[in-house]
């Protein structure tokens, strides 16, 4: 079989050293050496969540643990606000209506990122406070849209409202501080940023939200957070957890520290330019807005007359490199490559070049290089990046 590039927004390319950590044999997980394992995960986890508070890891994909988060923080009739920017924030819309909550919607174009000044006023008029809780995404995978979750932070707190956020394709890629900006629950997943197969979803959970979970009657039982925080104070988890790829979530957190935190941001920051670049110079329009631009998936459509769905799989079939479809009302009119995972700029530039040589079989004329050489200048011109932003 070929090899292929996989340039997703996840699942991503997992290192070798990652994947074999999945074939070492199995542990019994009521054993002291299952909770050191959990420890070591949970440890490394908390710096980038930027919490004290408790991390819980659950057998699930990241939508599992958007429902945990979700069912066990509020109550059937609740007034929730969705901030939705696009399909992932929908979806998490969907859940809170799935369990009866009153979903209230605040509306942002395509592209664009939530403004706080907007939320500010949608919040402000909210004088008696019907809502309980605020749902926002911290990067839209749909759109390739990252919200400014630093300046998102006073808006909400000042509301007083539970802040669930999605940060399944966003953390570990830019920097985020959980107890700083107090953020009540912050869920992420294993097969984005982290760089690990699917299956883990991890979940943190701050003071006030253990407070509302005391409260919720919104029924549970596999998800039940309460039962998973009992479980971790003895080292377990309440069910069988997905030991193999805990496993793996080691070893990749183990690589995630040792190339060092704001590295990891500088390199999706960069190579997210490089991609933009690369795409735009082959005649892409990217769909982020300027101020909205993502790190970890680049959405764009492509030239006047290219049929996304087509040239999609024309890259894939023909030069082995696995970019995403739109997805919901984008779905075959945008193309989505992904900055994360164990890729170099070499394989960036090679997925970069392939899309050229995929748009010249479809007759499409461009500079020879022009996307490739857009893109290494972006590569080599690493600018010092302001993380105190
Ligand atoms: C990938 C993703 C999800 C869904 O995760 P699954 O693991 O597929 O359930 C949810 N939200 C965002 C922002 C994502 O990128």
């Amino acid at each position: 079989m070929k090899k292929s590039l996989l340039l997703l927004p996840g699942p991503v390319t997992v290192a070798q050293p990652v994947l074999e950590a999945m074939a070492r044999p199995l542990i019994n997980h009521r054993d002291a050496e299952f909770g050191e394992l959990l420890d070591r995960v949970k440890s490394a986890l908390a710096p980038v969540f930027g919490t004290q508070s408790d991390i819980l890891v659950c057998g699930s994909s990241g939508t599992g643990g958007l429902e945990a988060a979700l069912v066990n923080c509020f109550s059937p009739g609740d007034v929730l606000l969705s901030c939705s920017v696009g399909a992932f924030g929908e979806r998490f819309a969907s859940i809170a209506r799935t369990y009866g909550c009153a979903v209230e919607s605040l509306e942002t174009a395509p592209g664009v990122a939530l403004d706080p000044a907007v939320l500010a006023a949608c919040l402000d008029a909210d004088g008696d406070r019907r809502i309980t809780g605020i749902l926002l995404t911290h990067n839209e995978t749909s759109t390739g849209v990252q919200n400014d979750m630093r300046a998102l932070a006073p808006v909400v707190s000042r509301h007083g409202a539970l802040t669930l956020v999605d940060s399944i394709s966003g953390l570990g890629a830019s920097e985020f501080r959980m107890d700083d900006w107090g953020y009540d629950v912050v869920v992420s997943a294993s097969q984005k940023a982290f760089a690990a197969p699917p299956g883990i979803a991890m979940i943190a959970v701050g003071e006030r939200a253990w407070k509302a979970m005391a409260a919720a009657r919104i029924p549970r039982f596999y998800f039940d957070l309460g039962r998973a925080r009992e479980s971790k104070r003895a080292g377990q988890t309440p069910w069988t957890p997905p030991i193999s790829i805990l496993c793996a979530l080691d070893v990749a957190l183990a690589r995630y520290h040792a190339e060092g935190m704001t590295a990891v941001w500088e390199r999706h920051e960069r190579y997210a330019r490089a991609v933009r670049a690369g795409l735009e110079a082959l005649g892409f329009t990217i769909l982020s807005q300027p101020s909205a631009h993502s790190v970890t998936v680049v959405a764009a459509f492509p030239p006047e007359g290219v049929p996304a769905a087509s040239f999609l799989k024309h890259l894939r079939e023909r030069y082995g490199v696995v970019l995403a479809d739109g997805q919901g009302k984008l779905h075959g009119k945008i193309v989505r490559f992904g900055t994360m995972g164990d890729v170099r700029e070499g394989d960036l530039l090679g997925a970069i070049g392939a899309v050229e040589l995929a748009l010249a079989d479809l007759e499409v004329a461009a500079t020879p290089g022009a996307g490739t050489a857009a893109a290494i200048d972006r590569l080599s011109t690493a600018r010092s990046f302001d993380y105190a932003r």
